[in-house]
């Protein structure tokens, strides 16, 4: 699915305690961060934000059943860096987007990057799951803080009835580029007891943020053998993330037929020539719409 298998992978790993009643998925994601910084060239607040999402969102696939699944997390949360949003499939090519790349805001107080201030809290966090099926799931939440991690982990106690930890952090260098990223996230299964539940909460409230852990040199093992410390945890296994896109003509001349004829004869009149960039991977297209009108199918057209 992703041709560019290349240096920009990040390992996911999930782990589980001895008697399964608690799952643990974390990565160091700092090589896919890395990429979408190269890419997007965001600032760093907006690095910071959409890099937390991209994360997030690829621990979220890796829930998924199938390879060919995928979840999409939205976020709209009014502030200046507009709509985020992030794709993952379940083999592991994750994606995203952020309306404004650059955004510039003074730091927080206690000196991290003001994530909540750029992506707004007046707003929602959607999630669209497409198992496949005709129609996709969707959930959607109201924003808590907009610092992502939050949340997620707002989402997953709301719409999934799922107790869960989600940590995320994304560390800029003074040049923009990406020092360190990663995150995790912890579910409680069924059947959880109370004793459990505590010892948990108390092991991740002793727990620095994520970059500083990796900046200390923990990894991912570290890091599931703190949070699940007293829970005997064994990791399950581990899939390769990628940042990938998966754009191609075919699907730019789809996303333009979908527009209807009348729209794209419009279009025509204005300029022949349509240039299209991929929001994700910002690749260019040019698309002939005299030619995509010459060859217009009956059966997509929609007025
Ligand atoms: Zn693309």
């Amino acid at each position: 699915m992703c041709e560019t298998k290349n240096e920009n992978s990040s390992n996911l790993l999930r782990g589980i305690s001895e008697n399964g009643g608690i799952l643990f998925y974390g990565i160091d994601s700092t090589a896919i961060v890395r990429r979408m910084e190269q890419l997007h060239k965001t600032s760093a607040v907006t690095t910071a934000a959409l890099g937390r999402l991209l994360t997030g969102v690829a621990m979220m696939g890796q829930m998924l059943k199938s390879d060919s699944d995928s979840v999409t997390v939205q976020i709209k949360g009014g502030g200046p860096a507009g709509r985020i949003l992030a794709v993952s499939n379940g083999a592991g090519d994750v994606k995203g987007y952020v309306e404004n790349s650059i955004v510039e805001l003074p730091p927080r107080a206690d000196g991290h990057l003001n994530v909540g201030a750029a992506v707004g809290k007046d707003g929602t966090l959607d999630v669209i799951r497409d198992l496949g099926m005709r129609e996709p799931y969707i959930g959607q939440v109201p924003l808590v803080s907009g610092e992502i991690a939050e949340d997620i982990t707002n989402y997953f106690a709301i719409s999934e009835q799922t107790p869960t930890v989600c940590a995320l952090g994304v560390l800029v260098n003074p040049d923009l580029t990406v020092q360190c990223a990663g995150g995790f996230i912890v579910q409680l299964m069924p059947g959880a007891t109370e004793d459990e539940i505590t010892r948990l909460e108390k092991n991740i409230g002793a727990m620095p943020g994520v970059t500083t852990l990796l900046q200390q040199g923990k990894s991912i093992p570290d890091i599931l053998n703190m949070a699940l410390d007293g829970f005997n945890p064994e990791l399950l296994d581990s899939t390769r993330i990628d940042y990938c896109c998966d754009c191609s003509l075919d699907r730019v001349e789809r996303t333009i037929r979908s527009l209807g004829k009348k729209e794209v004869e419009k279009l025509r009149d204005e300029d022949p020539i349509a240039e299209v960039n991929c929001q994700f991977c910002g690749k260019k297209y040019k698309v002939d719409l005299n030619d995509l009108l010459k060859n217009w199918p009956d059966t997509v057209e929609k007025q």
